[in-house]
């Protein structure tokens, strides 16, 4: 059923990035709940094996001195939807989190898996965008630190170089201080059901004003994406009813919506308008204001 020919177990990052950099055609497995499935579907032929589950503090997430927030990219989703400085900090990521598959799978699967896999549909690829994520790609002699928004490739495809790992998720204090938001997972049903569309909402309002908006979505093109032109357009504006539905419609607009069998294009489109409107009330009411 799998064609596994080794299954390479490093227990140090210096250890596995050697390795890699020996044989970059070994693949990387974090949790194994997207690889797996992909060995089953029979897309590797006699592969081997790199795992990073034995590496220690991959894991990790923290708060640094400067109050850059770091996830380690082998944090599963139960330990980061668990985490206190997730939830204190980031509580949108927290959302995006629990939405994510079901108990077993939130155990088992990774953050740092869940970017690399390039999935358009990723649970936590929205909400990183929003937050404006770096991530720290290592190799055996460089580090990059690349933002998510840069990441993505098409649809599947991230843009890894040969020897990589993602070690950390970063998300820079300026990012999230004073920060509300809300994420919004919209699929044909509640529970380990992939995303038919998804919206993530980061704000900073004051007074009644829009001072920084972010709208990310999920499934809405080949690859996540934000929504430049919505946001721009909200920046000092009053959050009235009228300035909210125009975000709707620029948020509409930047998709490159499509037809598939979990959702048609009008339909997404119509679940954007509605979608990133209702993240965005949702955030000002966290905020404390009225719209
Ligand atoms: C039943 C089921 C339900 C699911 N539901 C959801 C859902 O609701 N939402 C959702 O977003 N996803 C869902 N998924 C997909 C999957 O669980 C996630 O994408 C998960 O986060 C993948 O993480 P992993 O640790 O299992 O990755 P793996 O399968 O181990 O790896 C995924 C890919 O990333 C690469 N990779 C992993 N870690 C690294 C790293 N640190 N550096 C470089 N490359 C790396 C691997 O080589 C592979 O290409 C579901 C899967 C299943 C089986």
């Amino acid at each position: 059923m799998y064609n596994i020919t080794n299954i390479l177990e490093p227990i140090t990052l210096n250890e596995a990035l050697r390795m890699y950099s020996d044989n970059p055609k070994l693949k990387i497995i974090a949790g194994g709940s997207d690889v797996l499935i992909q060995l089953n579907h029979g897309k590797f032929d006699d592969v081997e094996l790199l795992s990073l589950r034995k590496i220690k503090n991959l894991n990790n997430i923290s708060l640094l001195e400067d109050g850059t927030i770091s996830i380690g990219a082998m944090s599963s989703f139960s330990n980061t939807f668990r985490n206190e400085i997730i939830n204190k900090y980031l509580p949108v990521l927290t959302e995006a989190a629990v939405s994510m598959g079901g108990p077993q799978i939130r155990n088992m699967a990774t953050i740092g898996g869940n970017i690399c896999n390039g999935a358009v549909s990723a649970d936590s690829a929205p909400t990183l965008f929003s937050y404006n994520a770096f991530l720290k790609l290592v190799s055996i002699d460089n580090i990059r630190m690349v933002p998510i928004n840069d990441f993505y490739d098409g649809p599947g495809r991230v843009k890894l170089q040969p020897g990589e790992i993602l070690t950390e998720i970063l998300i820079t204090k300026e990012n999230y201080h004073k920060m509300t938001g809300n994420y919004i997972k919209f699929s044909n049903r509640e529970a380990m059901d992939i995303a038919m569309l998804s919206v993530a909402v980061i704000c900073n309002v004051e007074n009644g004003v829009f001072n920084d908006l972010r709208i990310s979505l999920g499934v809405s093109a080949p690859t996540p994406i934000r929504c430049y032109d919505a946001e721009n357009y909200a920046k000092g504006k009053s959050f009235s009813k009228e300035t909210i539905e125009t975000i709707g419609q620029y948020a509409k607009k930047s998709a490159k919506a499509r037809n598939s069998w979990r959702g048609s294009k009008a339909y997404r489109e119509h679940l954007i308008n509605i979608l990133s409107q209702r993240a965005i009330k949702e955030a000002i009411k966290r905020a404390g204001g009225k719209c």
